[in-house]
């Protein structure tokens, strides 16, 4: 019998730890690292010749929401395209369970406009054979995955599933209804479950821009911070898992204080979001940063996960959208189905509120290209900026967007450039020594955002292009950074007795395809997708998932509870 299963001969590893890439082989035995060195008298069932290519660790993306689509695609596409092998599900408080049976329905409308993942797919790809958190978990457990899952318990459905949505969203949960919801974290802890998971943005309008399906802020949103005090309690007597929390630094409302409240009161890590550029203020991630270095000092764990991704957005206005829902008038108006959006949005009688103040998108409204028409009368707006539509058509830009949209029953297609499209200012926050590269969104607005290609992009932006950081550096933020703030015991690096996730590609083949349409959802729904070229071969678990982009049909991936795969295999 071989000593090893596979032996990855002849490539330049980088470890992740940041010591500098050296040549070598590594072996590979029962999904873990077994031995780095020189491995060429070694027997092994498979050899992978990686002369020329780097070898890292598989990269560990913290904010998904494949929640939903795991059950339809195991491989989690398309972060797994992009050398991703693990993923945290359940961010921003959102997710399927706990959830009593009768509010399974009003659970997946949720996530239809705050994550924008379509009805129909949920509707037909969820199994719902769980009720509990840890049943949840055992139905994870079952099912086949291409890439490994870590989970935290979402408290939107935790919430939801003591008090009931509409007491969850007008009043404070009484003692007894507390500590039933401590109760059933430590449970779903005791299951191995991460930690727990918030959305905290400001419930009066303003930065809500992840709203529910009838356009009231989210369960968390309005929660409590004596409910978060009282679930942090639970982490700190368990002495184990981490908070992720979503907060807007920008708002001068949101409420900082809390969250250094919440990583003084458990004592345990708390991943937050986002750490980001703007271009319209240069200066706007300092202070973030300023703050961050404060609470190191004081010995907070608060680690900020950064946007550093050119997440544009491509969209209509037939789609679910939560894009504007910063803005209460157009929130309301794109609330509905298309019948409804077509009279709200042609109505002149709400234009002057429409008018009155544009959602801040991904961009500034006024820069939202008209990407593509679909009558041919309109082939003269085609490329334009809103601003400038408006101007060549004398009329106020809101206006030059809903009357084209409306006369095209909203299928004309947009583009919203980011905030954050300065390089050198994404350059600064990718330099910031603890900013976690991510929030890919994974799973969610699959209509509009490709997020998921982070890593390619870093490598790419950062290292090969840009040269701001070393292969070293940019190799441990994007597995063994996260991996150590998220509690993955077992992953990040390339060492003896290392989990073998492996990412095996050429780097100055690494390139980025252009955003194409993929017809390969539930329910005959359609997503954007990005693939990437340059990753020759993707290992989970000492198994290949990708050769050279093309899926093996292997799903070695494994449901991590308490950080790790719980039967010693990896
Ligand atoms: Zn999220």
């Amino acid at each position: 019998m071989p000593q090893y299963d596979t032996i990855i001969s002849g490539g330049t590893i980088v470890d992740g730890t940041r010591m500098p890439r050296f040549r070598a082989d590594l072996g590979i035995r029962g999904g873990r690292i077994t031995a780095v060195g020189n491995l060429d008298r070694s027997e092994a069932a498979r050899v992978i010749d990686a002369g020329g290519l780097y070898v890292a660790p598989g990269f560990i993306d913290l904010h998904t929401h494949y929640d939903a689509q795991l059950f339809w695609d195991p491989s989690c596409s398309i972060s797994s395209w992009h050398g991703v092998t693990s993923v945290v599900i359940g961010n921003c408080g959102f997710g399927f369970a706990p959830c009593h049976p009768k509010d399974r329905d009003r659970a997946m409308l949720t996530m239809t406009r705050t994550e924008a993942i379509p009805y129909e797919c949920m509707k037909a790809g969820i199994p719902w054979d769980w009720e509990t958190f840890p049943q949840f978990l055992d139905s994870l457990e079952r099912r086949p995955k291409g890439v490994n899952v870590l989970p935290y318990v979402p408290l939107t459905p935790l919430i939801t599933y003591v008090m009931g949505l509409e007491a969850a969203k007008t009043r404070k949960p009484t003692d007894a209804e507390t500590e039933e919801m401590c109760r059933l974290l430590d449970e779903a802890m005791d299951a191995g479950a991460g930690g727990w998971s918030a959305q905290r943005l400001h419930p009066s309008g303003g930065n809500c821009v992840q709203r529910d399906f009838d356009g009231t802020p989210m369960v968390t949103d309005l929660m409590h911070n004596d409910t978060a005090l009282a679930l942090a309690r639970v982490l700190r007597k368990r002495n184990a898992g981490f908070i992720q929390m979503v907060l807007s630094t920008s708002d001068p409302r949101a409420d900082i204080h809390h969250l250094e409240e919440l990583a003084e009161v458990s004592g345990r890590p708390i991943i937050f979001q986002a750490l980001r550029s703007t271009d319209s203020r240069p200066d706007a991630h300092h202070m973030t940063i300023k703050w961050l270095d404060r609470c190191y000092e004081r010995g907070l764990r608060i680690y900020p996960q950064a946007i550093i991704t050119d997440a544009g957005l491509t969209f209509d206005l037939a789609q679910d959208l939560n894009i504007f829902d910063d803005s209460e008038a157009w929130c309301e108006a794109m609330l509905g189905n298309v019948e409804d959006k077509l009279h709200k949005l042609g109505d002149p009688g709400r234009r002057p509120a429409l008018r009155a103040r544009p959602p801040q998108t991904a961009t500034d409204f006024w820069d939202i290209i008209i990407s593509d028409v679909k009558d041919p009368a309109h082939k003269h707006l085609e490329g334009l900026t809103l601003g400038n539509a408006g101007e060549k058509l004398g009329k106020h830009y809101v206006d030059a967007m809903l009357d084209l949209a409306v006369a095209e029953r909203l299928r004309t297609e947009f583009f919203a450039p980011a905030h954050n499209t300065r390089l050198d200012l994404q350059t600064e926050v990718a330099k910031y020594p603890w900013a976690i590269p991510g929030v890919s969104d994974g799973g969610a607005h699959t209509k509009f955002l490709t997020a998921g290609v982070y890593p390619t992009e870093y490598l790419i932006n950062f290292v090969r292009e840009g040269r701001a950081m070393s292969l070293e550096e940019a190799h441990w933020k994007l597995s063994a950074l996260p991996a150590y703030a998220a509690g993955f015991t077992d992953r990040g690096l390339l060492r003896p007795g290392y989990a073998a996730d492996v990412v095996i590609y050429d780097y100055e083949g690494l390139k980025l395809l252009p955003q194409e349409i993929a017809r390969d959802m539930p329910a005959n729904e359609w997503r954007r997708v990005r693939r990437a070229q340059g990753y020759r071969y993707i290992m989970v678990n000492g198994d290949l998932t990708f050769v050279d982009g093309k899926p093996t049909g292997s799903e070695p991936g494994r449901l991590l509870r308490h950080g790790a795969a719980q039967d010693g295999l990896a």
